[in-house]
């Protein structure tokens, strides 16, 4: 096991991974912009290095601070979260070229999964079933392009090969607004991934978003953590998830896991990852692949018991997957409401001095949140301050956790959503499950306010 690894993140997933290295024995650096110097994990680190300015670039996404804190502080692998450089093939690569180990896939696998494009063939070639499209990047023939999407059939959505975060996407109802939306597409994914390639899909009218948690170490040995519904979305983003998806066939599920697994040995992959399908009258069709720990793992982690952060930090140090899918047992239901820092339904923003801050408990509930009263919440990162999950025998269960402990939550001086969770966790059709992507925004256009 590695003795020392640096955190390349902030917030809670920072001292998520803080935890799991002191469970492991591991000392843990944290690294902070000049905005989070008060960060109660900062102050509790056994090592912290400021690695720059608030703002982001000169911060959180700047390769040769991380890589030179690591350098004076000795560590020898550098987890880096989810969001900021998790996902960035050239940063895995300089981790790795500087002698350091790095927590995740290799730089070949998140480059091929960080382009939607071949990640689509590279599931292709593994069996994974996709979502209908084009073949690849659309050409620059307006004819082709008009060809394609009939044979597709409409609507059809144009994403982008580099996008991300539920950016760069545009559906498209009829012929005559095809090739305007083609070329806009384009220009956005240009300025803002830096590569204009777009591909087509058929538009899924009704789907539900389900995803794959696996995890794979370097010996081929692969486990899928069954799967997580992440159906309720605002823009593309989640906002609650859960795990089991309700009312979902368990044969279907073990069919497509199964896949999955097959996927990543083809692909030598290692360390955690999540397949993300959209499911549709009983069929799952892939459309991407995270190369990260996600934000939405402690629903897995509440109803599998396998600690997935640790098992990253073993798998990248060398050790075999210290379990086998049959090992691997679901048990009872989970659900995770994220915390935002923003208006409950008009979804500005809130940073500012959270004056009161008091956790929910009781029996099935987690708080990952590195947030406490007089903590100052910054404006110049993303807004989710934390999260609330529950565990329990059932969904009924469960549901009633949450409830309680959305009750029982406060936090005072700045807005949070947990109004808009309050309100979603009595809904009747959430209470009854399976709703679909659109559905949130269908909820928050009638209760609108
Ligand atoms: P991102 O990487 O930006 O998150 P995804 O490809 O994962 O992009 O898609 C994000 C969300 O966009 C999905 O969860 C779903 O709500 C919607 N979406 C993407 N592709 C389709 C499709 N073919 N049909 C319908 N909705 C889609």
């Amino acid at each position: 096991m590695f003795k020392k690894i640096l955190i390349a993140n902030r917030g809670e997933i920072a001292l998520r991974i803080q935890r799991a290295c002191r469970e492991l024995g591991v000392r843990a650096v944290m690294v902070y912009s000049e905005a989070d110097r008060d960060a109660k994990y900062v102050r509790l680190a056994e090592e912290a290095v400021c690695i720059g300015p608030a703002a982001s670039n000169l911060s959180y996404l700047n390769m040769p601070a991380i890589i030179s804190a690591a350098e004076v502080t000795d560590a020898e692998a550098i987890h880096p979260g989810y969001g900021f450089l998790s996902e960035n093939a050239d940063f895995a690569e300089r981790v790795e070229k500087s002698g350091f180990q790095f927590i995740g896939p290799t730089p070949e696998s998140i480059r091929i999964m960080g382009d939607k494009v071949s990640a689509k063939q590279a599931m292709i070639r593994a069996g994974v079933p996709c979502v209908p499209g084009s073949e690849g990047e659309l050409p620059d023939d307006p004819a082709l392009v008009r060809k394609i999407a009939k044979s597709v059939g409409y609507p059809v959505i144009i994403k982008a090969a580099g996008g991300g975060g539920g950016r760069g996407m545009r559906v498209v109802h009829t012929e005559a607004a095809l090739i305007n939306a083609v070329a806009m597409t384009k220009a956005e994914a240009g300025a803002a991934f830096g590569n204009p390639a777009v591909y087509m899909e058929k538009f899924l009218q009704n789907p539900r978003h389900i995803e794959i948690q696996i995890l794979a170490d370097t010996f081929k040995n692969a486990v899928y953590l069954g799967e997580r519904d992440c159906s309720m979305q605002r823009r593309h983003q989640k906002i609650l998830e859960e795990a089991p998806a309700p009312g979902i066939n368990r044969k279907l599920i073990e069919r497509i896991g199964e896949r999955c697994v097959s996927a990543c040995k083809k692909m030598g992959y290692r360390g955690a990852g999540t397949f993300e399908f959209l499911y549709e009258a009983g069929e799952f069709y892939f459309i991407e692949m995270n190369t990260r720990v996600q934000v939405e793992h402690p629903v897995t982690e509440m109803i599998t018991g396998v600690d997935i952060v640790k098992t990253q930090i073993m798998v990248a140090a060398g050790e075999k997957l210290p379990f086998t899918q049959r090992q691997i047992t679901i048990s009872g239901h989970a659900i995770e409401c994220r915390i935002n820092a923003e208006d409950p339904f008009k979804f500005t923003p809130s940073p500012g001095r959270i004056t009161t801050w008091h956790a929910p408990g009781g029996p099935g509930v987690r708080v990952d949140s590195h947030i406490y009263s007089n903590y100052f919440v910054p404006p110049y990162y993303d807004s989710m301050i934390g999260k609330l999950i529950v565990h329990g025998d059932t969904r009924e269960q469960a549901l009633a956790r949450m409830r309680t402990a959305l009750l029982e939550t406060a936090v005072e001086g700045i807005s949070t959503n947990i109004p808009l969770h309050r309100e979603l966790m009595v809904d009747s059709k959430f209470m009854a499950g399976g709703t679909n992507i659109h559905y949130l925004e269908h909820w928050l256009e009638q209760h609108k306010r």
